[in-house]
């Protein structure tokens, strides 16, 4: 069967506001496409079995992105954008 391979974007992670997900056998295992999630910088796989659409669809958080990071390249890439913008209302304390 032909394999789809589809290209994730690339995105600056920042620590702390991003969810970070390692690929490992229980995620690949649970994917149930026939397909190939690519670095978006190199091209090399990110995550087997997965399409975009159904990444977005398992993956995502409320507030937050979902990354997985290339063990080729290091670059980060954007698994599952929030379901949601947030707008965050941030509050300093200062004594
Ligand atoms: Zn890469």
């Amino acid at each position: 069967m032909r394999r789809t391979r589809e290209r994730l974007e690339v995105i600056e992670y920042r620590p702390g506001e991003d969810r970070l997900v390692y690929r490992n056998n229980d995620n690949e295992a649970e994917g149930r496409s026939h397909g190939d999630l690519l670095c978006g910088n190199c091209g090399e796989v990110v995550l087997s079995n997965w399409s975009k659409e159904e990444a977005q669809t398992h993956f995502v958080m409320h507030d937050q992105r979902v990354v997985i990071q290339c063990l080729a390249c290091k670059a980060y890439n954007l698994l599952a954008a929030p379901s949601e913008k947030v707008e965050q209302n941030i509050v300093l304390n200062r004594a």
